[in-house]
């Protein structure tokens, strides 16, 4: 057997960890302080929830969900994105009837069978947040204020916010048609996906990267020339909120989203910190999507982060790796006794506290305290022992002091976490 992950599966190891406990302790607190609460949903899914809810003639359902049959027969699937799921749980379990208005957020792997490539793996990450039950423009500017102000908070900088309007049920079926005609006319042009997506589902071509295919996109109409006048006020307004609020945005009408329930206003924010733009998430309102999965009309709106592409972008100069405060050093059996009582008490006390297990010489234990990168070793030795003493050594400016062990715990609560 070959000791291997399947292929677009991934570990984060230890040494890349920090970065993520990082990204979700700013998710929890920026959400939270926005009102969110978390929600918990299940891995797997009835396939009926996403065929229905993403739609039929998306890329994820056509190709991309990782779908089996259990063994009673019913057809499941490892959730591809989490907003459909947690509209279920919304509806299943009533939320509602308490109050109309669910502000939830998730974090946690999502699955797709896409080609993987550098920075992206058939299960990948995201942290979701989600508004349901409101249809006013302002929570449209309120959850792209959190967005912007989360992703600052995780230090991205030179942040451009895009804007877009993708219509209603109302108005978007006669751009269908507008859409429909135009690429009928440049079929010759379109890819063998796209031919196919003039018939099911128009709007997709936008999201196409076959050469030809961007070439015909150019020039074809845009759905914001289209929108009704309620969608337009919406957007309007939308804008107007995200004004007041001090954003700035820009409007990007060749913005579609991939999925079908995407309604309204529809956001993207990209990076310029590295040199080229690179689109860090998006996100929209989906007014369709209950109606689709449950039968109540109930509005929507929330975004989805890729975390791995998130921290791909994060900024280089940022320490997260977490080393041990403390080496501790033993000589003799004695000093083997006192190190390992003393580890354990500084374990209790949250001071992560290594030693060496293997009787090795005090050589062979300070240069692994230095491969550990720990701040200060604690040397034990059988004479300072007997005079209820230890060596404290500063790992940096290798300095070294003679301190009792009476009060030990005290002097290293202070020394490394500060209290
Ligand atoms: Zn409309
Ligand atoms: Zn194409």
């Amino acid at each position: 057997m070959e000791t291997k992950a399947i292929r677009g599966f991934n570990d984060v190891l230890p040494d890349e960890i920090g970065k993520w406990q990082f990204v979700e302790k700013t998710a929890r607190e920026v959400f939270e302080g926005f009102g969110f609460s978390e929600i918990r949903i299940p891995i797997l899914e009835k396939t009926e929830l996403f065929t229905r809810g993403i739609g039929e003639a998306t890329d994820i359902v056509e190709k991309e969900m990782y779908t089996f049959t259990d063994r009673s027969g019913n057809s499941l699937t490892l959730r591809p994105e989490a907003t459909a799921s947690m509209a279920r749980a919304y509806l299943e379990h009533q939320m509602y009837a308490f109050d109309p208005v669910a502000k939830l957020y998730c974090m946690g792997p999502m699955f797709r069978y896409e080609r993987p490539q550098k920075g992206r793996y058939r299960q990948f990450n995201q942290i979701d947040a989600e508004v349901f039950g409101v249809g006013n423009p302002m929570v449209d500017a309120e959850v792209i204020i959190m967005l912007i102000h989360f992703l600052e908070g995780v230090g991205m900088g030179n942040l451009e916010l895009q804007l877009n309007s993708l219509g209603c049920r109302e108005c978007r079926p006669r751009y269908r048609e507008e859409l429909k005609k135009f690429f009928a006319g440049k079929s010759a042009q379109l890819c063998e996906d796209c031919q196919r997506r003039l018939q099911t589902n128009p709007l997709r071509i936008f999201d196409c990267k076959v050469e030809t295919c961007k070439e015909a996109i150019a020039d074809a109409p845009r759905v914001i020339d289209f929108i009704c006048p309620e969608c337009q006020k919406h957007f309007d307004q939308v804008k107007e909120y995200l004004a007041m609020a001090g954003l700035t945005y820009v409007l990007n009408p060749r913005m579609v989203r991939g999925l079908d329930y995407y309604t309204r206003t529809a956001f993207e924010v990209v990076s310029y910190s590295l040199g080229a733009q690179n689109a860090v998430t998006g996100g929209g309102r989906y007014d369709n999507l209950f109606q689709e999965i449950g039968g109540l009309d109930i509005p929507g709106i929330g975004f989805a982060i890729g975390v791995e592409r998130l921290i791909s972008l994060l900024p280089k100069e940022k320490e997260f790796i977490q080393v041990p405060h403390l080496f501790v050093a033993a000589l003799g059996e004695e000093g083997y006794r006192e190190a390992y009582k003393l580890v354990n008490q500084l374990h209790l006390q949250g001071i992560r506290a290594e030693l060496d297990y293997e009787g090795k010489s005090l050589k062979s234990q300070m240069r692994r305290a230095d491969k550990l990168k720990v701040r200060y070793t604690l040397i034990l030795g059988e004479n300072e022992l007997r005079q209820g003493r230890v060596v404290l050594r500063n790992m940096e400016d290798k300095s070294q002091e003679e301190v009792p062990i009476d009060g030990l715990s005290l002097l290293l609560r202070s020394k490394l976490l500060g209290h």
